[in-house]
């Protein structure tokens, strides 16, 4: 059994190695029209050799012989093409009398195929695949340094001594007990459904949920004017001061200044960026929340990404074993899993949506446009240069990983890309789906209005959000 089997793919490789040696022989009959044909004795030899290896091909043993001449044939023909084509460029040259004449140009003039158009040119090439390329404009240059600082988040909560002390504030029990119980009951419903298919989220998915609501509803506050701190009146902006040492020390970037309108009171507002301080603080706007629930959610043992959007707006996602994806976490909205809040729901345009995690950094934004409409321009650099900043970013954290883990965050990697792209061919084939036969016959495309409204009747259910706090975010 193992000689056939050894013996049939001997053949394959034979065969394969005889469709070679044809198409090479089809490009030397096709060339004998140009001038000066270098000497093809050895080409006829080859062909001579070859059709009686043809002819012999009959026993297993001198099939394995032939795979190997086969090989030593196919390396002769290469070797006479190659200097065939070395001699043509030669010619060439030789010809070019005029030295402002483009060889391109040369070759199209005297060209054997004359009548046939010239072939396009390489810029009207579309969805070529992008080469990265390392940003040399300022602005580009700009854009990178922003990107590098901003992955530096996430890495303040690979913590782990200030990650235990952080859960000292976490009411793990009750989480853990809501957790338990949502469990259960998605897997009755699963039970229930009798599709055979598993409960929508598992129990760490329900866990990262429970810490959501416990986050948003009882622990963090939203902050617009800090009310004043001697008789809890509204207070006015009165613009930015500077920080002074302590909090500094503390992480605060800036400090924003607030004038009680009863009794004149200052009231400081530091941006504290130390996930750490913001345990103790327990307010702030977006940034604030997403990065100390990220923290929190490091704690607690799950994956966990920053994402930083360019419209002044940042959010959260963690990884669901159970789902093998990224999930989309706002923190401020308590919202789970619902990456067209921001678009569909608020209808925001976005541009750039960057998950920057432990493990390096990722372009996100095609989880979170699932329509042109909501695109916004993207021009902080090229595209090109975008893969290159995010092959660094995670090439840098990737640096201090075994191979193992590399290969592994690499696949994990590819398989988000192709989950993003299905995304972008969904939302085409919604908008083929979705055109009337009028429509494509006169060639314009847009929506049939019927089916935009049951899309939205679709949505609605989660598409409900308070606008209004963010109208100060970041
Ligand atoms: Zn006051």
């Amino acid at each position: 059994m193992a000689q056939s089997a050894s013996s049939s793919t001997s053949f394959e490789a034979t065969s394969a190695s005889q469709e070679h040696l044809s198409r090479g022989i089809s490009i030397l009959e096709n060339h004998q029209s140009v001038d000066n044909v270098p000497d093809t004795s050895d080409y006829s030899a080859t062909v001579q050799t070859l059709s009686s290896g043809q002819a012999s091909l009959t026993h297993n043993q001198e099939a394995r012989t032939q795979t190997t001449y086969a090989g030593t044939l196919t390396t002769q023909f290469r070797a006479i093409l190659s200097q065939k084509r070395i001699q043509t460029l030669q010619d060439i040259k030789a010809h070019i009398s005029d030295p402002h004449i483009e060889l391109s140009e040369f070759l199209v003039q005297n060209s054997n195929y004359s009548d046939d158009p010239p072939p396009p040119a390489y810029s009207t090439i579309r969805n070529i695949p992008l080469v990265p390329m390392q940003p040399v404009h300022a602005k580009g240059i700009r854009f990178r340094s922003m990107l590098l600082h901003i992955s530096t988040i996430p890495m303040q909560w690979e913590n782990p001594g200030l990650l235990d002390e952080a859960l000292q504030s976490v009411p793990l029990e009750h989480i853990y007990h809501e957790a338990e119980e949502e469990s259960q009951i998605l897997q009755a419903e699963a039970g229930s459904l009798g599709t055979g298919k598993g409960p929508a989220w598992g129990y760490q998915d329900c866990v990262a949920r429970a810490l959501l609501r416990w986050f948003r509803r009882s622990f963090f506050t939203w902050v617009n004017n800090p009310s004043c701190s001697r008789c809890h009146s509204p207070t006015a902006a009165e613009g930015q001061a500077v920080p002074d040492p302590d909090e500094m020390a503390r992480s605060a970037r800036n400090v924003e200044l607030y004038r009680c309108i009863a009794c004149n009171n200052y009231e400081r507002f530091p941006r504290y960026s130390d996930p750490f301080v913001l345990m103790q603080t327990r307010r702030g706007r977006v940034g604030e929340y997403a990065n100390c629930f990220g923290m929190l959610c490091r704690a607690i043992g799950c994956r966990v990404r920053f994402v930083w959007n360019a419209e002044d707006n940042v959010w959260t996602e963690v990884y669901s074993m159970h789902r093998k994806r990224w999930v989309h976490l706002d923190s401020c909205e308590e919202a789970w899993d619902k990456p067209r809040l921001y678009t569909d729901g608020w209808g925001k345009q976005l541009s750039y949506c960057i998950a920057f995690s432990a493990d390096g950094a990722a372009d996100v934004t095609r989880r979170y446009i699932r329509s042109a409409k909501y695109a916004a321009r993207r021009d902080r650099c090229s595209e090109p240069e975008l893969l290159h900043i995010m092959d660094e970013i995670r090439a840098l954290h990737h640096q201090k990983l075994s191979k193992e883990d590399r290969m592994r965050l690499e696949g994990e990697h590819m398989r988000e890309q192709r989950e993003l792209r299905a995304f972008v061919i969904r939302e085409l084939v919604t908008d083929i789906c979705s055109l009337s036969v009028e429509e494509m016959a006169d060639g314009s495309i847009r929506v049939i209005k019927g089916a935009e409204k049951s899309k939205e009747a679709e949505e609605s259910d989660w598409l409900t959000s308070e606008t209004s706090k963010h109208s100060s975010s970041l």
